[in-house]
């Protein structure tokens, strides 16, 4: 039993996430979607995120076996999809078992479903077409054999797939090419389609056929270049909230931290924020060329982080928050500041950042309608 107070907390909103998932659907109508919630659904909590979506998407995707376990049993009637986790020929009874429909991306898979033959009963499987990515898939001229080989195995529905590589940049040629050869490659076929991650989905609509798998935009990351969630009608679903442990005032030319990589300008109020590296915060932000420069918000105004961040532990300049004392809460992420912002500082992506927030950081589902 938890008797202790929290230290650091990802509350996530199922709110948020259901008003994502509408405008996803809002931008493909036409479209079937499957929310993609591989990695812990992006760290926000595998259960949670299946139960808060509960009857609103059509099917999850996830990528290893134990998330498709996970998943099921969050969500025992809603279709599963095993985006890259086949390891062996004996995960195709695995997924017959807990019912999860894999991608076959090779032609070793092909084998493996030709050796079960009749011994997977009604598998659902979907068929995945390398169009110019070069990660997983085969060959375009290979589909119409594989998929006359699944047949014969006994596969009861054969779907089409594409992964694309460029989505997230609009001006990016390659993504029509990628269409083009994916519409050549299925034409033939009755088969359902999908090719749209999150970025085609709000910008490639021509890319949407049957199903839609919006990952990132679900939990209010931006899936496009350069554009911050809130910009897109995205709801930050994970607010992520730590506390101050000390606060002190410290000398001009003090210096602060590991490294003493930050020296104080002046007489400075300093915090020190419960949350480092250890709980997924980025140890590396870039301060120079940020502006306005990293920060933390503290009551609504944006305390800048100075120093180096530790592993338990980051500093904050507290000039603008007068009335910070010990036991203050203060935001890493969320609502005001987008985790694309600290993504951006941190010279990475939101997908990064989410998905490696650690387990001492606890996920407390808020959830006004259930
Ligand atoms: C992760 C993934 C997605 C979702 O991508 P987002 O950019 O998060 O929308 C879609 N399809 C496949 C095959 C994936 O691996």
């Amino acid at each position: 039993m938890k008797t202790h107070n929290w230290r650091a907390r990802a509350r996530i909103d199922g709110r948020a996430l259901r008003h994502n998932l509408a405008v996803a659907r809002r931008l493909a109508p036409a479209s079937r979607v499957m929310a993609v919630v591989k990695s812990n659904a992006y760290g926000h909590g595998m259960a949670e995120v299946c139960r808060a979506l509960g009857g609103q998407a059509e099917a999850f995707a996830v990528a290893t076996l134990q998330e498709g376990i996970d998943c099921r049993a969050a969500a025992p009637s809603v279709p599963v999809t095993l985006l890259s986790g086949l390891q062996r020929p004996a995960d195709l009874q695995d997924c017959r078992r807990h019912r999860l429909d894999p991608v076959l991306h090779h032609e070793e898979h092909l084998r493996w479903v030709e050796q079960h033959r009749g011994a997977l009963g009604s598998l659902s499987a979907w068929l995945k077409i390398d169009t110019g990515m070069n990660r997983l898939g085969i060959a375009p001229a290979r589909v119409a054999d594989a998929v006359d080989r699944l047949r014969r195995s006994g596969v009861g529905d054969i779907r089409l797939m594409s992964h694309l590589a460029n989505a997230d940049d609009v001006s990016d040629r390659r993504t029509a090419t990628q269409l083009r050869r994916f519409k050549r490659a299925t034409a033939a076929f009755k088969s359902a389609r999908s090719l749209a991650n999150s970025a085609a989905v709000m910008k490639w609509p021509r890319t949407h056929f049957d199903w839609v798998r919006p990952g990132i935009m679900l939990y209010g990351g931006a899936p496009l270049l350069g554009v911050r969630g809130p910009e897109l009608d995205l709801s930050p679903v994970m607010q992520l909230e730590a506390k101050l442990i000390s606060v002190k005032t410290v000398r001009k030319g003090e210096a602060i931290g590991y490294g003493g990589a930050f020296t104080a300008p002046g007489p400075m109020r300093i915090g020190v924020v419960g949350f480092g590296y250890g709980d997924g915060y980025p140890r590396i932000v870039d301060r120079a060329s940020a502006a306005p420069p990293p920060a933390v918000l503290i009551g609504g105004a944006r305390a800048p982080l100075v120093g180096r961040v530790s592993m338990d532990m980051l500093s904050v300049d507290l000039s603008a928050c007068e009335d910070a004392a010990i036991g203050r809460k203060v935001t890493l992420w969320g609502d005001g500041l987008s985790v694309d912002e600290v993504a951006d500082w941190a010279g990475t992506i939101s997908y990064e950042l989410l998905c490696k927030i650690s387990e001492r950081v606890a996920r407390e589902p808020v959830d006004p309608a259930q």
